[in-house]
C-alpha cells in the first residue's frame, strides 16, 4: 500500500490549497480528485474576490498560498471596489479567464516537489485505532495517510435540479461522489443538506452589446499578490443590463415549474446569492435587476450574466433572457440548474479543520457549509497547514478573529454553524478597520513563515516594506511644512481650511483632504517611496485615532478569548441550566471566547464559567 503523510480529497479551491501547503511544508502529499481536467475549476461565476472575500485572497497569499498569484496570472479584469470609502471596505475583485486559473493551479500543483495527483474517486476512509489511517478509491486501491483532508465541495450525494428534472451530478458535467456521507453518517458526524445556483451561460455571438452598458477594469489594476510588481494584460471589459417588468412577469408567471418554488428542493441556499427567482419575490417591489454580463475568458465567446441564477425550466431560461434589453436574441450555451448536496455540520470540528471525532481527519471547503471559492481555499490552506504541524507534533496555527478574516471564518463556523451557505462580509468582523486587505502581509507573513511555507523572499519582501515605512514615519516627524503660498494654493484647492502654523509631516497628512501625493509634490520627501508603503502611511496616520480605540479593545477582549477552559472540563457548575452544559459539552469549546459564541449560551453562563476558571487559576498559583 503506497503511504502518504497527508492525502487530500478533492482538487477544487480548498483541495488545492491543502495539498500546496503540506507538500510546501515538505510533507509527502498526494491530491486525489474526480476528474484532473477540472482541477480548481471555477463552478460558479468566473470571479475572484469581491467585499469581505479579496480580503481571504489576500490573506491566503499573506500564508503563503496560490489564490492571489493565480488571479494575478490569468485575470482578464481587476478593480477595487469600495475605492472611495474607508480602507477597512476596499476590496479587490478580478474576472478570470476560467481555463487558465484552473490550467496554471494543476501546473503548479505538477510542479510542486513532495505533491503527487491521482485521478481517482475515494469512495472509503480507513479508520484504524480510532485515527483516520487512509483511503479506498472506486477501483479498489487503497492508500495510507497519516492526515486525510477531505475537500468534495458539492459533491456529496450531488443533485442537480432544472424545473422538474433531476440528475445526480456534483456539478453540471461531473459525476456525483455518492458514497462518503454515508460514511461520516456511520461514523457518528451530523451531515445536512444544502443547495445553491448558477446563472445559464450564453454565447456572446447572440448578444447586442450595442444595447448595454461598458464597464471596464481599473486604469492602473492593483495586484492581488504581495509579491506580484504590476498587472500587464490587457483587460476585457464587462457588459451591464437589466431586468424589467416583463421579465418579471415570465418568471413569476413560472415560479410553480421553477425547483426552488415547486417545492422539488427544500434544502437551505445562499441567501446572499439568490436566485432570479427568489429576487423577483422577494424584492417585490424592486421593477429591475442589474444583471453583468462577464467574459468567462480570454478566448471565448461564452459569457456568464451575473444576477440570473435558476433552476427554471430550460425553455423560461430562453423566455426571460428574451426579454432583456441586449439579450433579445440569445442563445444559451449551458443552462442554469440548482444543485443540492450534503454537508458536514462544522460544529463537529477543532479550529484546526480537524474532526474531533475522528483524529487525522480534517475537512475544509463547501463541504462545511460555505459558499464561495475563496472561503474554501482558506479553509483549505489552514488544514494544509494544520495537517502538516500535527503530523510534525507541532503547535497548531489557529487564527485569531482580531488577526483575520480567515479566523473570523473558522470561529464562526465552529461555534455557530451554519444552517444555510456560509459567505463572508465584512460586516462578519468586530474589527473590520484592523483587518484591511492591504494590511494583510503585516498580520500574517510571520505565521506564513513560522509554519513554513511563506518563502523566505516574501518574507524580505515585508522586511523590506517594514524598514521603509519606519523610515518615512521618521521623515514626516522631522519634516517642517510652514504656511506658504503653495501650500495655502493647494488647500483652497482640496477645500482644507488654510495652514495657520508651520506642522510636522503627520500633522499635515492628518488633514482629511490632504494626500500623501500632496507630501511628494511639495517636495516633503527626499526620494520617491513606493506606493504600498505611502498607502500604510497614510492609513495609520488618517485613521490614528480609531485604531488605538479599535486595538484596545482587542486586547480587552482577548483576556475573555484566550482564557483556557481544560479539555473535558466538568460543566456541572452551580447555575449552569442542563441545557447550557449540553451545548457546552457537544461543542467542547477551547476557550472562553469560543464559548461565548456558542448559540445559546448566554453571558451569565459565560460569567460563572469566568469567575469558575479564574478561581480555578489563582488556586493552581497558590499551589
Ligand atoms: P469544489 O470546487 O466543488 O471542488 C470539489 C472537488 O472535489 C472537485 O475537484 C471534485 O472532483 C472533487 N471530489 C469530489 N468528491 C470526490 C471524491 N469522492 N473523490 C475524489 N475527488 C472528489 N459560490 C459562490 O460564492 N457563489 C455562488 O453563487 C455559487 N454558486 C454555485 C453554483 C453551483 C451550481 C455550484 C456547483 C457551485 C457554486 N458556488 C458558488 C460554489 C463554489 O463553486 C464553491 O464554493 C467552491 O467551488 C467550493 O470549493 P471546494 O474546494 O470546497 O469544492
Amino acid at each position: 500500500m503506497l503511504a502518504f503523510d497527508v492525502i487530500v480529497v478533492g482538487a477544487g479551491h480548498a483541495g488545492v490549497e491543502a495539498a500546496l501547503a503540506s507538500a510546501r511544508m515538505g510533507r509527502r502529499t498526494m491530491l486525489m480528485t474526480l476528474n484532473l481536467d477540472t482541477v480548481a475549476k471555477a463552478s460558479c461565476n468566473p470571479a475572484i474576490g469581491g467585499i469581505g472575500k479579496g480580503h481571504l485572497v489576500k490573506e491566503i497569499d499573506a500564508l503563503g498560498g496560490e489564490m492571489a498569484k493565480a488571479t494575478d496570472a490569468t485575470g482578464i479584469q481587476f478593480r477595487l471596489l469600495n475605492r472611495s470609502k474607508g480602507p477597512a471596505v476596499r476590496a479587490s475583485r478580478a474576472q478570470i479567464d476560467r481555463w487558465d486559473y484552473a490550467a496554471y493551479m494543476k501546473l503548479v500543483c505538477e510542479r510542486t516537489a513532495n505533491l503527487t495527483l491521482k485521478q481517482a474517486t475515494v469512495e472509503r476512509l480507513v479508520v484504524e485505532n480510532g485515527r483516520v489511517a487512509g483511503v479506498v478509491t472506486q477501483f479498489g486501491q487503497a492508500y495510507s495517510a497519516r492526515a486525510v483532508i477531505i475537500t468534495t465541495g458539492t459533491f456529496l450525494q450531488g443533485l442537480i435540479h432544472m424545473g422538474h428534472q433531476r440528475q445526480p451530478a456534483g456539478r453540471a458535467g461531473d459525476p456525483p461522489a455518492l458514497k462518503l456521507s454515508d460514511q461520516f453518517r456511520d461514523l457518528g458526524l451530523k451531515v445536512g443538506r444544502l443547495k445553491t445556483g448558477t446563472c445559464p451561460r450564453i454565447d456572446g455571438k447572440t448578444i447586442d452589446f450595442s444595447r448595454l452598458e461598458r464597464q471596464d477594469g481599473d486604469e492602473n489594476p492593483l495586484p492581488f499578490s504581495f509579491a506580484t510588481e504590476r498587472i500587464t494584460q490587457t483587460q476585457r471589459p464587462c457588459w451591464i443590463t437589466h431586468t424589467n417588468a416583463r421579465t418579471h412577469t415570465v418568471i413569476r408567471e413560472n415560479l410553480g415549474a421553477s425547483a426552488m418554488y415547486g417545492g422539488q428542493i427544500q434544502s437551505r441556499g445562499p441567501r446572499y446569492c439568490p436566485s432570479i427567482e427568489d429576487k423577483v419575490v422577494r424584492f417585490a417591489e424592486k421593477e429591475s435587476h442589474q444583471i453583468f454580463l462577464e467574459p468567462e475568458g480570454r478566448e471565448t465567446m461564452e459569457y456568464y450574466p451575473n444576477g440570473l441564477s435558476t433552476s427554471l425550466p430550460l425553455e423560461v431560461q430562453i423566455e426571460f433572457l428574451h426579454t432583456i434589453p441586449g439579450l433579445e436574441h440569445v442563445e444559451i450555451m449551458r443552462p442554469g440548474y440548482a444543485i443540492e448536496y450534503d454537508f458536514v455540520d462544522p460544529t463537529e470540528l477543532q479550529p484546526t479543520l480537524e474532526v474531533r471525532a475522528l483524529p487525522g481527519l480534517y475537512l475544509a471547503g463547501q463541504i462545511n457549509g460555505t459558499t464561495g471559492y475563496e472561503e474554501a481555499a482558506a479553509q483549505g490552506i489552514m488544514a494544509g497547514i494544520n495537517a502538516a504541524l500535527a503530523i510534525a507534533g507541532d503547535e497548531p496555527l489557529v487564527l485569531r478573529r482580531d488577526e483575520a478574516y480567515i479566523g473570523v471564518l473558522i470561529d464562526d463556523l465552529i461555534t455557530k454553524g451554519t444552517d444555510e451557505p456560509y459567505r463572508m462580509f465584512t460586516s462578519r468582523a468586530e474589527h473590520r478597520l484592523i483587518l484591511r486587505e492591504d494590511n494583510a502581509d503585516e498580520r500574517l507573513n510571520h505565521h506564513g513563515r513560522r509554519v513554513g511555507l511563506l518563502p523566505e523572499e516574501r518574507w524580505k519582501l515585508w522586511e523590506t516594506k517594514a524598514d521603509k515605512i519606519r523610515q518615512v514615519f521618521k521623515d514626516l516627524e522631522s519634516a517642517r511644512i510652514a504656511p506658504s503660498d503653495t501650500v495655502h494654493k493647494l488647500f483652497t484647492a482640496v477645500g482644507e481650511p488654510p495652514l495657520r502654523e508651520t506642522v510636522n509631516g503627520k500633522q499635515f497628512l492628518k488633514r482629511p483632504h490632504v494626500q500623501f501625493s500632496h507630501l511628494e509634490a511639495l517636495g516633503v520627501l527626499s526620494e520617491p517611496v513606493p506606493a504600498a508603503v505611502a498607502e500604510q502611511v497614510e492609513i495609520r496616520i488618517k485613521y490614528e485615532g480609531y485604531l488605538k480605540r479599535q486595538e484596545a479593545e482587542v486586547e480587552r477582549m482577548a483576556r475573555v478569548e484566550l482564557t483556557r477552559i481544560p479539555a473535558e472540563f466538568d460543566y456541572r457548575l452551580p447555575g449552569l441550566s442542563n441545557e447550557v452544559q449540553e451545548k457546552l459539552r457537544r461543542h467542547q469549546p477551547q476557550t472562553l471566547g469560543h464559548a461565548s459564541r456558542i448559540p445559546g449560551i448566554t453571558p451569565a453562563a459565560l460569567s460563572i464559567l469566568s469567575v469558575f476558571l479564574d478561581k480555578e487559576r489563582r488556586a493552581r498559583a497558590a499551589t
